[in-house]
């Protein structure tokens, strides 16, 4: 389901007013990117994004600006209302309709003859009757036309063309991005009326290449420079075997942190626990780290903590991890990990320094979610399926259009509230109550207090289904995490196991432009490069995910990622499996490709393929959100284990099975 026009409206007078935030104070701007309707100039599939501050990709491999940087070299030009004017780049043709509001004419040249015949059309029919839009190379200007009074390059040259200097009238201005093909200066050059030309760096900017006579030359796939698979193929360690491969040198480099963080770009794929599994394993046996903390429920994951440091068995009567999502931790590789820790640890004489295992989640998030859409169910269906849009959002980027219409359908839930919270409360208590049974020194009255505030706070929060929401989980589970690592001690070390997104700096990402920040980001900025952020991707194959939240557990097929993505570009390297390291200098080519942004996928505990561009993907800049990123090209659908009878021939204390 499309935004309807009215929230098309709203979501633009909010980019608008961000934008005379950031500032832009030119007011003709300002009502120039007000009156543009940015959603006409995208993919329709795209048009629920249009009024986030981001570029989007369009035909042809190429880009449609972020709307601040339009509005910002819209403003530098110093157009008036008789100004004419000459861009490059016309693309979408969008930043062209921006300045036709604040000039008299302005033309327009772009290289693919497809988008320019397209621009050409959408901005007819859209009246835009001052812009005219020539097919040709930009970098020899639109000589038939000048001179101009202002110059727009929409596109990153090695320097300014020739051309368009001639092209420029005195008192005219230019406005460009010059350097090489990741990250280039914002260039603005005046002429003075004496003809002398004077030359202004404005500021970093990322733009898709110029390409044509005095800009980069053309090559196929048209990037300048080396192709970046090719470059990718360089410089990453390929991997052959999870269980056996050669991970010393990633090893190497993580043994340094404090806190190594270990992603996954879905929750349901066997590869992905299997290779944490394995660089844990490398860091609890040889460099020390004696904390495993994971996106988990507190309660949950404490059983397991139980059985592989050989306490006391739990005498609570639940049983642990049997709510939706099942699967996440319930699950063969999970099992065989716990396994393996517990072994470790009955080598370890001294209790104390056993390695533990717990969840950094909101205090049982998952369980207290379940709660709430049964009791729903129970008194208001419509309300159920309410939340159970809204605890999709637990997990990343659910950005199904269609969510939105329906999350609107919200009073009813919000007369539910003082019941369902009361149910929560409940359940808290109950569950605080069994741990102190169980001698859980972590949680004493006051943690306790605040456990169940908290989770009240969170949920009333999640009925606005708003960022807050998001930023108080991961808060949340970052204090958990440091509060861990101090009751270890000052030299204690901790592995993270949780989503990409969770991990992964969200600054670098679109959710950072939301104003989210997530664990990742927290623990850089506490622990500089004493955090190692590690996300792990893949192209295609299968993974357990639901289609709705409570909904059943399902392996569904992943499908090829998207050409425009990240993961496009690993998958061309046509690597089967690869460490990337982003951090190191000695690969400051890729890190500079990858600095730009890109699609990137997330597969949470919903997976719906068939809206899979609107729900799971978003922007981000891969080298600045990870340290180092683990690539499988193909991979598989995680194993579940069965729904809680005992496993032959596991003791009692099996967590699992009790
Ligand atoms: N202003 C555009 C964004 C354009 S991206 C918008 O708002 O949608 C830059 C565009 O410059 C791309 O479409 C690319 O094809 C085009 N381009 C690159 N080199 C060019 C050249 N030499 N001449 C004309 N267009 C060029």
């Amino acid at each position: 389901m499309k935004p309807s026009p009215t929230e098309f409206t709203d979501r633009r007078q909010a980019l608008v007013s961000g934008l005379a935030l950031r500032g832009i104070e030119d007011a003709a701007v300002r009502r120039a990117m007000l009156e543009v309707p940015r959603h006409r100039f995208l993919p329709e599939a795209l048009s629920e994004f249009a009024y986030r501050d981001v570029p989007l990709p369009i035909d042809e491999g190429q880009t449609i600006s972020q709307p601040y940087i339009v509005a910002w070299m819209t403003q530098a030009a110093a157009l008036k209302s008789s100004s004419r004017v000459l861009e490059v780049g016309t693309g979408s043709g969008y930043a062209a309709a921006v300045a036709s509001r604040v000039a008299g004419t302005v033309y327009s040249v772009e290289r693919h003859r497809m988008l320019a015949e397209s621009a050409r059309a959408r901005l007819a029919e859209l009246g835009y009757s001052n812009v005219h839009v020539l097919r040709g190379d930009g970098t020899r200007g639109w000589p038939d036309h000048a001179p101009y009074d202002a110059i727009l390059v929409a596109a990153g040259g090695p320097s300014v063309p020739e051309a368009l200097l001639e092209q420029l009238a005195p008192g005219g201005t230019l406005v460009m991005p010059v350097g090489p093909a990741d990250t280039q200066v914002l260039i603005r050059l005046r002429r003075a009326k004496d003809g002398t030309l004077e030359r202004e760096e404005m500021g970093d900017v990322r733009f898709v290449p110029l390409v044509g006579e005095a800009g980069w030359k053309p090559r196929a796939g048209g990037l300048p420079g080396r192709g970046l698979p090719g470059l990718l193929r360089e410089s990453v360690e390929p991997l052959d075997s999870i269980e056996t491969g050669d991970l010393r040198q990633l090893v190497g480099r993580l043994a340094r942190a404090r806190v190594v963080l270990l992603g996954e770009a879905t929750h349901g794929t066997s590869e992905f626990y299997r290779m944490r599994t394995r660089i844990t394993r490398e860091l609890v046996e040889r460099h020390g780290f004696g904390i495993v903390a994971v996106e988990a429920d507190w309660p949950d994951a404490a059983r397991i903590d139980r059985y592989v440091r050989h306490l006391k068995p739990s005498s609570s009567p639940w049983k642990p991890f049997t709510r939706f999502p099942t699967w996440m931790w319930r699950n063969e590789e999970v099992r065989a990990f716990a396994e393996w820790l517990r072994r470790h640890n009955a080598e370890v004489h001294d209790p104390a320094r056993r390695v533990s295992f717990s969840g950094l989640d909101l205090y049982s998030l998952f369980a207290s979610a379940d709660v709430v859409v049964r009791y729903l169910d129970t008194v208001d269906p419509e309300a159920a399926r309410v939340a159970r849009e809204r605890y999709g959002n637990l997990t990343p980027w659910q950005s199904d259009p269609a969510t939105y219409g329906r999350a609107v359908v919200s009073g009813r839930f919000q007369s539910c509230e003082p019941e369902v919270v009361k149910v929560l409360v409940d359940l808290l208590e109950q569950r605080l109550a069994y741990a102190s049974r169980d001698g859980e020194r972590f949680f004493d009255a006051t943690q306790n207090a605040r456990v169940v505030a908290n989770a009240e706070r969170y949920y009333r929060v999640m009925y606005q289904g708003n960022v807050a929401s998001w930023n108080l989980r991961d808060q949340h589970m970052f204090d958990t995490l440091s509060t861990l690592l101090a009751f270890r001690g000052p030299s204690s070390k901790a592995v993270v196991w949780a989503h990409n997104s969770h991990l992964g700096d969200a600054s670098a990402t679109e959710m950072g432009t939301h104003g989210e920040h997530n664990v990742g980001q927290l623990c850089r900025r506490a622990l500089g490069t004493e955090a190692y952020l590690v996300g792990l991707g893949t192209d295609h194959g299968t993974v357990v995910a639901a289609t709705d939240w409570g909904g059943p557990m399902q392996v569904k097929q992943v499908r090829p990622a998207d050409p425009r993505s990240i993961e496009a570009v690993c998958h061309q390297t046509g690597l089967p499996a690869f460490v990337l390291p982003l951090r190191d200098s000695r690969h400051e080519a890729v890190r500079d490709e990858l600095a730009a942004p890109r699609l990137e996928r997330a597969i949470g505990v919903i997976y719906r393929p068939e809206t899979e561009l609107l729900s799971h993907y978003f922007q981000a800049s891969l080298a600045n959100q990870f340290d180092a990123w683990v690539w499988f090209d193909e991979t598989s659908a995680l194993h579940p284990l069965g729904g809680g009878a005992t496993e032959p021939g596991l003791p009692d204390t099996y967590p699992f099975g009790v």
